[in-house]
Order: structure tokens, then sequence, then C-alpha cells
């Protein structure tokens, strides 16, 4: 057995979206300041996008490094750059994923011959908590998101009250929570309503979380103390918080600035934007990293932005050049033109370098699409948030943040979508309008929200 942390040799593997990878290697640059010996493994387009931030890690001292396994993109017919799910277009990516499946054999040979003390690996490879046993290791499963949609999951998947309501839109309660929580069944993923390859998959996923050594989960005590409580005792498992890991990881203005990609704007440009705005006065736009707003939501939000007194940066995702008729669909005519001229709207078509943002002083607001990641950094920002819930487990994070941490409003969605489906809920421009009212004026339920936020800010700091 070995005592000392210097002597540990940890392999770390990463899921293939940005969602995932990205506070994944940040927990690996944690385990690696504190001395672990650390060796992420993955694909070399994925590792393209840590490499300076690995070496910048390892020149001041840690010892981590990226191992790189081969992608096998020929046999799914993909182009060999996807590597991600964040760089693939919708139609794209159930190839992406089905590479990834094809990791398996390779990685085990790998995790063979390398034979660390551990592995940490994100929940989407439930095969190595049995490799793990093997080699007579602790297996840590990596879970991105929050301890409350961990225990609402739970509580949905043990007691069903979801086959109990007649229709999609009526309100069922979640039994054992700590809080009342409601819900619908539009509000549910697919894996929950519906039986497919990919449900089983997420059973499978669940029962080697319960077989695992425990979870690393990417939240913070005071935010969700008695989630992380109900996992621990209702549910009997083990976890560790140790977040927000975009915090702790990423100090410089370096890590803030690339993390996760080169920007798709000139930072100096961006910064002297944000400088001439009034604190708190921009309002921050983003739906992370996976995906593409339909046209016609294109059109609503950008006529809010026209109405509003507010100011905006609005991230519209694309993925290459190709994209570019696409990224442009939907923005009203001479939209763009006018929002240059009256600096009122700053887009960004591609990668933001969100932390930047969020931490700048202008900003004032965040309109997410409740990803775990940037709720979790919204928060650490001290940020008021429009939550606006798309796909995956999102409905249950808007839910945390509206209803038990108290600190955003919803813009109305009501509809779980299936990532990349044509056919999309769309919120319409007085919604968007109301909400983005709520949260950039002054109304006393937005200020209750900062000063929150603000104690939250002052427990991390330790004050
Ligand atoms: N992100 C970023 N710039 C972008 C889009 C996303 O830096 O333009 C980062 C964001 O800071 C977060 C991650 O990508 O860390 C997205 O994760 P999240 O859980 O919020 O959503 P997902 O992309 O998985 O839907």
């Amino acid at each position: 057995m070995f005592n000392k942390i210097d002597e540990l040799n940890i392999i770390f593997l990463p899921f293939v979206s940005h969602g995932h990878l990205i506070p994944l290697v940040d927990v690996a640059t944690l385990f690696a300041e504190l001395g672990v010996i650390v060796t992420i493994v993955t694909t070399d387009a994925n590792a393209a996008l840590f490499r300076s931030k690995i070496h910048r890690d390892s020149v001041s001292g840690s010892r981590i490094r990226l191992h790189t396994i081969p992608w096998p993109a020929a046999r799914v017919g993909l182009s060999p750059a996807i590597q991600n799910l964040s760089t693939a277009t919708p139609m794209a990516m159930p190839k992406v994923l089905e590479a990834f499946l094809m990791l398996q054999p390779q990685l085990e040979d790998l995790i063979h011959e390398m034979r660390p003390d551990c592995i940490v690996a994100d929940i989407f490879y439930p095969w190595t908590t049995k490799v793990a046993a093997e080699l007579g290791i602790p297996r840590l499963a990596f879970n991105g998101s929050s301890f409350f949609g961990y225990c609402a999951e739970e509580c949905i998947r043990a007691h069903k009250p979801h086959l109990e309501v007649e229709s999609n839109n009526d309100k069922f309660k979640l039994p054992g929570l700590p809080d009342v929580i409601e819900m619908t069944k539009s509000q549910l993923p697919s894996w929950i309503t519906t039986q497919d390859d990919f449900s089983r998959f997420f059973d499978v996923i669940k029962e080697s979380e319960r077989q695992c050594y425990g979870i690393i989960m990417n939240s913070f005590h005071e935010l969700e103390s008695s989630y992380e409580e109900h996992m621990n005792k209702v549910l009997g498992i083990k976890t560790w918080s140790i977040g927000p890991v975009s915090l702790l990881a990423n100090k410089e203005v370096e890590d803030k600035e690339y993390r996760g990609g080169n920007p798709s704007i000139e930072t100096t440009n961006l910064l002297q934007w944000l400088n001439e705005k009034e604190p708190k006065s921009v309002l921050y736009i983003n739906f992370g990293s996976l995906v593409q707003t339909n046209p016609n939501q294109i059109t609503e939000i950008a006529h809010a932005i026209r109405e509003s007194s507010h100011n905006f940066i609005w991230v519209v995702k694309r993925n290459n050049e190709d994209d570019d008729d696409i990224v442009n669909e939907g923005f009203p005519k001479g939209f763009e033109e006018n929002m240059i001229k009256s600096k009122k709207c700053l887009i960004i078509r591609g990668w933001a370098p969100q932390l930047m943002i969020l931490e700048h002083e202008s900003v004032g607001g965040f309109v997410t699409h409740c990803g775990w990641n940037s709720i979790l950094e919204g928060v650490s920002a001290g940020l008021p948030m429009i939550t606006w819930p798309l796909f995956a487990e999102q409905f249950y994070n808007e839910k945390l943040l509206i209803e038990v941490v108290k600190n955003g409003v919803g813009v109305g969605s009501k509809k779980w979508w299936h990532l990349g489906e044509e056919k999309q809920e769309i919120v319409n421009r007085e919604d968007i309008g109301k909400a983005v009212d709520f949260v950039m004026g002054g109304s006393v339920e937005a200020l209750e929200m900062r000063k929150r936020l603000k104690k939250w800010e002052r427990q991390q700091q330790g004050l």
C-alpha cells in the first residue's frame, strides 16, 4: 500500500464532450497540484485543447502529462478531426458515441500496462469499475452534475411518480427529497421516459456508480448540503464534493482565456468592449458547448435584445467555417451591423472564454441552459441567472437553482429536448424580455439574489 501522496499514480479518463472533459481536466490538475503523478488519457484532438495548460502546470512543478490514444474515426465514417460531441454536428453525434465505445479494448490494455494505483473515470466509462477490481485498485467515478440532479433522478427511478400522472404537463411530487419538489413528465430526460439502448446504457452506468469506490462531485457543500447528505446517508453513496473546480484550478489569466479551447474573439477586443461598460450592465448569453440554436429562436433572442435597455454578450455556437450559413440563419436583417454600431451586443460565433467573461465586473447576469458547469461558474462569479434548460439533466439543475438556491428566474422553457432534434420549443421575445428585466432590473428579488451570492463568495474566500 502507498502511504505518501507523491507516490500515487492516477489515470484520469475524461469523456469526449467539453462539459465533461473540461471539469475532469481541472480535477486532474488539482490532484497533480497535491503531488499525485497524473496521466490524462484521451485522443489527440481532445488532448490539444489542454496541451498548453498541462505544459504550464508541469513547468511549475506538477507531475502531470497527457497520454494520447488513437481515435477510430474511419471505422465509424467520421472525419478524423471530429473526436468530441462538442465539435460534431448533431447528425455526427451518434458516430462520436459509437467511436467512443470502441475505445474500451485499447484502454483496458493500456490500464493493465500502466498499472496505476487508482482510476478516476467519467461516469461514461462504467466498465472501469470492473477493470479496477481486477487490478485490486479503486475506481472513482467523476459525475459532472449536481447532487440535486443525482438525488432527483434516483428518486424518479425508484418511485416512478411520473407514471401516476395523466398528461405530460401534470405536476408530480418527488417523494423523499429534502425539499418539496414538483416536476412534469415533459421535463424528464428520454432515458427515464423511454426504454432504448441509451436508457439501458444509463442502467449500466448507475450500477457501476453503486459498485465503484465512490464518486467525485463538482459541487460545494454550502450550495446543496442537504442533497449531499441525502446522497451519502439515504442513497448510501460515498462522495467527495471538491468544486467548484473552475474556480480552484484556473487562477491564471491564461487558464481562463484558453480553458477548453482557443477563443473565437481577440480577448483584447473583448476586454476593451467590456471595460467600456458600466459595472453589472451586461447580460451574458451562452447555451454551452453542444447547442446549435434553432434559427427561429435566434430571431426571438435578437428581437428581445433589440428591445431591451441592457447590454449583451451573445455566444452562438459554431463548429467550423462550413457552419457559417447555418450560424447566420435567423438573425434579423441589419441586426448585427446595428449592434456593432451601437455597441449594445457583442456576438461571439464559436468559443467564448466563459470564465473570463463571467468574472468581469461589467457582467451582471447570465442566461444559461443550466449545464452544471455553467451554473457553478455563474454562482462562482456571483451572478444571478436566467434559466433556460433544454436537455440532459438541465431541468433538475434549474429546479435546484430556482427553488432551493433561489438564484435564478426561469425563461419559461417547459419541454425536454432531444439534443439536435429539429423540433424544439421556442421561447418568445416577450418572455425573454420579462426574465431579462427581472434579473437586470433593480427588483427586490434580484437584489436578494445578489446578496445571497455575495454570502457564498465570502464563504468560499474563507471570510
Ligand atoms: N464553455 C466555454 N465557452 C463556450 C461554451 C462553453 O468556455 O463558448 C465551457 C463552459 O465554461 C463550461 C463548459 O464549456 O465549463 C460547458 O459545460 P456545461 O455543463 O455548462 O454545458 P454543456 O456544454 O455540457 O452542455
